[in-house]
Formats: C-alpha cells, sequence, structure tokens
C-alpha cells in the first residue's frame, strides 16, 4: 500500500489528509495539537470561504497565485467546499453581505472537529510534537529526518507547513526555487497627529500609491496609529512586496468620497451653491463625518470663518484635490491581529498545477500557504488550502 507522509496538520495538510484513501496516511506535527491556527480564523468564526461575487476577476483576490487559483477552482471551488463540509457533518453556513462565509454556528472549532473526524474515519495516523527538519530521497523512498532524532518513511510527501517567513531549512537539500516570504495583511503607521487625532472615523475611501499601480477600495479606518479597515489591508496585499522593499515608508493618496473628480466637483457645486451664507465648516457634502470635512478644509489652506459663497476657484480647486488626492505618508508596517499571512513561499513555477506536485521531484506535493500563494482578507486564504489539498490529494491517489 502506498504510504503518504503529511508535513503538517494545519488547514492543508488535514483537509488533503481527510480525502486520500487506499494509501497508508500519517500526518506529522511540529505543534503540540493540529489546526491550532484554524481554530481561531475569523476571530475564532473561521471565515472558510468566500461567495466570489464581488470580485470582477480572481486575479482581485489572490495578487499572488491567481493563474493557478483560477485553474484549482475550477477543480474544488467554493461550492465544492461547503458541499464537502455539508456532507462531512457542518450544520450549514451564512454569507454576509461582502461575500465572506461563515459556519452558521459561528465556531471554528466546528470546521476543526469536523476535519479530525474525516482523518480519524478514514485512518489517518496523525503525530504531534514531530518537527520535520530533513527531507531526503533515499532508494526511491523519501526519508524525514525530526527534531526529535526520529525518522520515517514515505512512498510520497505533502508539505503543508504553512507560511515561512524564514524560508523552509527542511528544503534546504532539494534546490526548490524559493521565493523570499514578506508579510501581507497589515495595517498603515501614519505619523501625522491631525489625521490621527481623527481616531474612530469610518469612511468609505479608495487609496492609491502615487507612481504605482496599486490602488485599493473600501472602508477605511483611521486609528490611533494611522490606518486601517478594508481599504487599508487590501492595499497591503497588493503592495506588499513594494512596500517591503521600500522599507514600510511610501506616499499614499487618499479619496474620501471613493468617487471620480467629474463626480466631487458636481456633488461638491450643489452643496455650496444652497445655503451660501453658511460657514463652509459648519455642515458636510458628500456624507463625509463633519470632523474629516473640517479637517480637509484646513489642509487645503482655508480660513475656518470662510462662507459657502465666498468660495472662489482656487479654493474650490484646493478643496476638489484634498478630496480626492489627499496626500499622507506610510511611516511603517503594524499588524492585522485577525488575520496574517505570508506573501513568498515555493515559487509556483516549481509545481504542476494541476497536481500541485514537483516538478523536478516527483512524489513530492505541496498545498496551502507554503505555496507563493496569497490573498486579500475575507476567506480566500483558507480557500486556497482546500482548493489546493484537494488537488494534492487526488493526485497521491492517482500514484501507482
Ligand atoms: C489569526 C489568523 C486568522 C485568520 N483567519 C482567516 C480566515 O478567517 N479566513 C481565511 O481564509 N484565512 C484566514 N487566515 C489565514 C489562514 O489561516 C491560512 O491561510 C491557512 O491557515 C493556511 O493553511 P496551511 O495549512 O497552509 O498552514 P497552517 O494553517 O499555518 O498550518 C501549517 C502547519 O504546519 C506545521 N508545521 C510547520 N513547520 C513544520 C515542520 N517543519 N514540521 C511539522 N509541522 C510543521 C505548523 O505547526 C502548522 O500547524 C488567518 C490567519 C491568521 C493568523
Amino acid at each position: 500500500m502506498l504510504s503518504v507522509a503529511v508535513i503538517g496538520a494545519g488547514a492543508a495538510g488535514c483537509f488533503a489528509a481527510a480525502n486520500i484513501r487506499g494509501a497508508r496516511v500519517d500526518v506529522y506535527e511540529a505543534g503540540a495539537k493540529p489546526m491550532a491556527k484554524l481554530a481561531i480564523t475569523g476571530g475564532g468564526r473561521c471565515n472558510i470561504t468566500n461567495s466570489f461575487e464581488h470580485l470582477r476577476s480572481v486575479d482581485e483576490a489572490y495578487p499572488r497565485g491567481a493563474r493557478l487559483m483560477k485553474r484549482a477552482l475550477k477543480e474544488f471551488s467554493p461550492q465544492a467546499t461547503l458541499r464537502w463540509f455539508t456532507e462531512a457533518g457542518v450544520r450549514g453556513f451564512v454569507t454576509e453581505p461582502d461575500g465572506c462565509v461563515f459556519p452558521a454556528s459561528q465556531d471554528a472549532m466546528e470546521i476543526v472537529r469536523t476535519l479530525s473526524r474525516k482523518m480519524v474515519s478514514g485512518g489517518v495516523e496523525l503525530h504531534c510534537g514531530k518537527k520535520a527538519e530533513t527531507l531526503t530521497k533515499a532508494d526511491g523512498a523519501w526519508l524525514i529526518g525530526f527534531a526529535d532524532g526520529s525518522s520515517a518513511r514515505a512512498d510520497a510527501v505533502l508539505l503543508t507547513a504553512g507560511g515561512a517567513p524564514r524560508g523552509l531549512p527542511l528544503l534546504g537539500g532539494l534546490d526548490i526555487p524559493w521565493v523570499q516570504c514578506v508579510p501581507s495583511l497589515f495595517t498603515f503607521t501614519v505619523n501625522d497627529p491631525a489625521l490621527r487625532s481623527l481616531m474612530g472615523l469610518v469612511v468609505n475611501a479608495s487609496l492609491a500609491i502615487p507612481g504605482t499601480s496599486f490602488r485599493s477600495h473600501g472602508q477605511l479606518l483611521i486609528t490611533d496609529w494611522g490606518l486601517s479597515g478594508p481599504a487599508v489591508l487590501k492595499l497591503s496585499s497588493y503592495a506588499a512586496r513594494y512596500l517591503h522593499d521600500n522599507g514600510y515608508n511610501a506616499s499614499l493618496s487618499i479619496n474620501w468620497a471613493a468617487l471620480p473628480q467629474a463626480e466631487v466637483e458636481a456633488e461638491l457645486n450643489a452643496f455650496l451653491s444652497e445655503n451660501r451664507q453658511k460657514l463652509l465648516s459648519s455642515s458636510a457634502p458628500l456624507g463625509l463625518p463633519l470632523r474629516l470635512w473640517q479637517y480637509i478644509i484646513s489642509l487645503a489652506g482655508l480660513r475656518e470663518d470662510i462662507r459657502r459663497g465666498e468660495l472662489g476657484s482656487k479654493g474650490f480647486a484646493r478643496l476638489v484635490a484634498m478630496l480626492t488626492g489627499c496626500p499622507a505618508h506610510i511611516d511603517g508596517r503594524s499588524h492585522f491581529r485577525d488575520e496574517f499571512v505570508t506573501c513568498g513561499g515555493v515559487d509556483l513555477a516549481a509545481i504542476d498545477p494541476s497536481t500541485m506536485q514537483c516538478r523536478s521531484h516527483p512524489g513530492l506535493f505541496f498545498a496551502g500557504e507554503v505555496l507563493d500563494i496569497d490573498a486579500i482578507t475575507g476567506g480566500f486564504n483558507l480557500q486556497a488550502a482546500w482548493s489546493t489539498a484537494w488537488l494534492a490529494s487526488r493526485a497521491i491517489m492517482n500514484i501507482q
């Protein structure tokens, strides 16, 4: 009987192990228990996948690995994921308006327990406290050396060790191309006391890094350290490598209205032409919070006591510029506590995208975050783990 060693009992490793039939499957986990990260996903609720209906294309969700994911999603889609977990006993799912899908129980442990049950019923052997340190091929079989001095042999190895910010020493001797890991999904530190004084405000905004094609839009939250919210997380993901290479020091342009300039001009004109005697700063146009509007007026260099009817063409142009392209500066990054992934990992050029098998080492497969695939928040990272693990498990079962 084929023997399979799965290294890493996370989402990808356990899902693959639960799907492999007709083989002896041993899962080796460095930690004390399996799926420790899966248990805390989505703030303990597990954002298991996404409906994908708010995306224009898969590229929008996967800044790295979109090509492979388009293929993998055809083989194992979000619907297939929900079907699989439903058949395995999960009692329903809820899809939130933004497309994020959670188990109806709102409990990540239901997903962990379901995978554990499926592994047990499939006869999978789980070995915790087994940190794989070496991987070599000898006499047609794979030999795995563990930190405790023990070793194991297997006909096929599936490596699902997750994101490895400092690389994977385990792969050292195999000469597999590796893309340097850098963080993704972080918030921006902004050392501007005036902006930070607006702490707590939430607006729908568009962000851009001038001089690049990196853009995002969505909710923007002003915090006591700078900027956060979905628009920032998305931009941090799209620009992860660029920001890393620039020491997390970059210009930022904020469109506070998330509207094209012509629409902002039209709405501002309409606002100015009614109640021309009113102070400009006493109420805000475009549905902006009043504190933010007053901040924009001061950035535009306008007097606090200026009336709507007194604003000349230069003042109007300065206001529009601050509304649609307000300059800010990213001075550093901070972690987003709820979801953190690395971008980088095993170079996808080294992988056969239909099997997840390493092109240069037959019998060695990869799935999950160890690959150079990562996504914006919203359940897309776990979907990558499910889809790639599914492909790997199918291919492993086809080994003669
Ligand atoms: C706090 C948090 C919340 C998140 N929430 C969500 C969410 O709601 N939705 C979503 O889509 N994504 C979420 N993510 C991302 C998601 O958790 C990951 O993309 C996903 O867990 C990747 O699965 P994986 O199996 O590839 O890696 P992991 O889940 O990281 O599993 C890898 C496993 O391998 C083990 N391992 C590592 N090295 C070795 C070794 N040498 N030998 C043996 N074992 C080893 C590790 O201990 C670990 O158990 C979140 C991430 C974090 C940190």
